[in-house]
């Protein structure tokens, strides 16, 4: 039986733990859950990340609220769903879009309420051009920062000795090593992969966009794992800091992804495209005094549950709009449809997916096609159901007909062409 405290069983624990707690954020891009130990995965990727979640409380059934970078982050940092902030692109026109910036996000929040905020971040696209920077005294953002998480942890530890003792601080960190190519570094590259095996570390095409070499599968498989443990690695160097510097015990600890990532499963690969479990199950862990340990819970539940997550574990006032509810608040976290929605493939449809805790639907909002799944007896989504469900597809035309609530910027082709071509989103 799973656990989770209720709502006001968590408060009365805030209310004696004294001392303002402190909050870090780990975002890990291109993650997808079932390739973590803790959430079932055959191989040993994750100890760190399993010992975190042996600590504190696993969301089974976590759901990106996009299939790529931009939008899916925005949710993480906003509590929207994609509809309501806006940020992504247009898969019409081509235009990509940043934050508003009147959005309140996590870090403009808890730096309002006092808080030292840093936030530590390895892609363009989450950098200060797309809005991202905004609520943190100490920011950073490289280009393209696949293969720096060991100076991301690097980094972030030095912020923590110089601010981390004084006020309660929020931290947020993203790591870019688990999105392609995947070259993680030595050991890594070979923990597995079979012996003698190399070659490119990136998806090869053919000129009708098919995958050559499709026997390399297994060895960019590998590889991507190589990455994950890599990261889980460096996240052990994080944590011991955490502890050594005696920041552990009043500090909430949140770990989840932006995304999944594509073997083949559907045909495709990489990320931005398709909204299959490969790409929105995702992890989601928070850990933190107060919390009990090892839990398991299968609601669904999204990444715009992370900020209200947030400043209830805080204690501190949310935003008036937000479409996520505390993961806390049992009565409000129970029996609710997850959305999603934002691609980036340039091509000319628009995509959707709805899900609860059993089924899985996806409506192509421009041909009108659906495909729906019962994740109970199909958690992969191999076979579609032979009839949707209604309610599912009503939930799905509510969701798609939501106004956005801010004024996303646009952001002129030329600024970001070539960089999402360089990440591979745009052929
Ligand atoms: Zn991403």
């Amino acid at each position: 039986m799973f656990i989770l405290l209720s709502m006001c069983a968590f408060c009365l624990s805030c209310s004696t733990r004294g001392k303002q707690p402190s909050v870090v954020l780990i975002i890990i891009d291109t993650l997808r859950a079932d390739h973590l130990s803790c959430y079932g995965y055959s191989r040993n990727t994750s100890p760190v990340i399993d010992s975190l979640a042996g600590s504190g409380i696993m969301m089974k059934n976590a759901c990106s609220q996009a299939a790529w970078t931009l939008p899916a982050t925005t949710s993480i940092m906003s509590g929207l769903s994609s509809r309501s902030h806006g940020a992504g692109m247009d898969v019409r026109t081509g235009r990509v879009f940043g934050l508003d910036p009147g959005m309140p996000l996590i870090a403009t929040i808890m730096n309002g309420n006092g808080y030292a905020t840093a936030g530590f971040f390895n892609v363009y696209l989450l950098g200060s051009d797309f809005g991202f920077h905004r609520g943190f005294e100490a920011f950073s953002c490289r280009d393209n920062g696949d293969g720096f998480a060991r100076q991301t942890v690097d980094a972030a530890v030095a912020w923590l000795e110089d601010a981390g003792g004084d006020k309660p601080f929020f931290l947020a960190v993203h790591f870019f090593d688990v999105h392609d190519p995947y070259d993680p570094p030595d050991p890594y590259d070979r923990y597995f992969t079979a012996d003698g095996l190399q070659g490119d570390t990136f998806w090869e095409f053919t000129p009708d966009g098919a995958v050559k070499n499709q026997e390399r599968l297994d060895y960019l498989m590998g590889l991507y794992d190589g990455e994950i443990a890599y990261v889980d690695h460096e996240l052990g160097r994080l944590f011991s800091s955490l502890r050594r510097l005696g920041l552990s015990d009043n500090t909430l600890v949140i770990l989840t992804a932006d995304h999944g990532e594509e073997f083949l499963e559907h045909g495709y690969v990489g990320h931005g495209r398709t909204f299959y479990p490969e790409i929105v199950h995702v992890p989601l862990i928070f850990s933190g005094s107060g919390i009990e340990n090892g839990v398991g819970v299968s609601s669904a539940c999204g990444q715009f549950d992370i900020l209200p997550t947030i400043l209830d574990y805080c204690d501190l006032p949310s935003p008036e709009w937000q479409d996520g509810v505390s993961l806390f608040d049992t009565d409000a976290r129970d029996n609710r449809v997850i959305p999603s929605s934002g691609i980036n493939t340039g091509e000319d449809f628009e995509q959707v997916s709805i899900r609860n805790i059993d089924e899985l639907l996806i409506w192509n909002a421009e041909t009108d096609e659906l495909e729906m799944y019962d994740l109970r007896t199909d958690p992969m989504a191999r076979e579609p159901a032979a009839q949707p469900d209604s309610d599912m597809i009503e939930r799905a035309l509510y969701y798609w007909s939501t106004p956005c609530h801010w004024n996303p910027v646009l952001l002129e082709d030329w600024q970001v062409a070539p960089i999402l071509h360089d990440l591979g989103y745009v052929k």
